[in-house]
């Protein structure tokens, strides 16, 4: 008898605990973000079981086998970010049309010649409209991001003659399957707004003890929706929105991420007036040092997890 109630306290004490680490789960923070993140496959290992954020969490408390490398590279009016972690290669977009092949230079000359994933942050050309070059040079990929299965533009129908069978889609909250935790933070689904730039692709790339946040071309509007969600916090590196226009960088997001540099993708003499003269004083007044590619060329984060430098070459 005696022994039989024990059994059901020892059960009862479990189901306290179970329910307790739940609870602390759907409570707590991705090293102070994201919770619950389902694990995006790329295209070939969809045999990889789907994770939560654990496994994320484990990946964050992995020393890392080398340093990770986050190269700006400089496609004049445009984005192009290459994530390099040493066992594996994420390219961010790829610059304007004619841009790519600068980009597939760019990782060839650094013998990088796969990627785990290529990401079309939005349908516009400036980000898109190279990616098509990068795939025809040859750079070999696993899967294609994108925060759409449809198309609105040329650069995009161009694009998916290409990667048929690769594309897939990423939303806020989900966790890339990647040697380095990358979240996702927008858009979510259904798409929030009418305005493309505000349904970008906005990644967190999280190194350790450094953070990187990638807001493509995300104007005020999903900035203040990515505060809101709770799940971005500090972050020292802050790639700039929407190559510095004023529609992007607003208070909210600076004050929230509290980042120590401002990498802006721009061209020079862009017809647009980016960086817009506004943006850059706000992000000297909140304490970024900023780069730009069109005064420094092609800028390289290099983080150990720890620390971090930045060079232009
Ligand atoms: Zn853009």
């Amino acid at each position: 008898m005696r022994k039989r109630k024990n059994k059901q306290i020892y059960l009862a004490l479990i189901l306290v605990i179970l329910i307790a680490l739940i609870g602390i789960q759907q409570a707590g923070f991705f090293s102070q973000t994201i919770t619950n993140a389902n694990t995006i496959n790329s295209a070939n290992t969809t045999s990889t079981p789907k994770t939560n954020m654990n496994s994320g969490t484990q990946l964050e408390k992995q020393a890392l086998d080398q340093n990770v490398k986050i190269h700006f590279i400089d496609v004049g009016q445009g984005d192009s970010i290459w994530i390099e972690t040493g066992q594996e290669n994420i390219l961010v977009d790829a610059g304007n049309t004619g841009k790519g092949y600068v980009v597939a230079d760019y990782l060839k000359q650094h013998n990088a010649i796969t990627a785990t994933y290529l990401i079309g942050t939005h349908e516009d050309a400036d980000h898109i409209g190279g990616l098509d070059e990068v795939i025809l040079s040859g750079i070999e990929y696993t899967t294609y991001l994108s925060p759409q299965q449809d198309c609105n533009t040329k650069a995009c129908r161009d694009l998916d003659l290409l990667i048929i069978g690769k594309k897939q889609k990423i939303k806020r909250g989900e966790l890339l399957h990647a040697k380095i935790p990358i979240y996702g933070l927008n858009p979510i689904e259904p798409l929030e707004f009418e305005e493309k730039n505000n349904n970008a692709i906005v990644l967190l790339v999280n190194i350790q003890d450094i953070n990187v946040l990638l807001t493509s071309d995300c104007e005020k509007e999903c900035e203040e929706s990515i505060v809101n969600s709770g799940l971005l916090n500090q972050v020292q590196i802050y790639k700039v929105g929407h190559h510095g226009s004023k529609t992007s960088s607003s208070v909210k997001l600076l004050e929230r991420i509290q980042a120590k540099v401002g990498i802006i993708s721009v061209g020079a003499n862009n017809s647009y007036g980016h960086p817009h003269e506004t943006v850059v004083n706000r992000l000297i007044e909140y304490g970024l040092k900023i780069y730009r590619t069109d005064l420094d060329g092609n800028i390289v984060l290099n983080t150990d997890g720890k620390n971090y430098t930045i060079e232009n070459n």
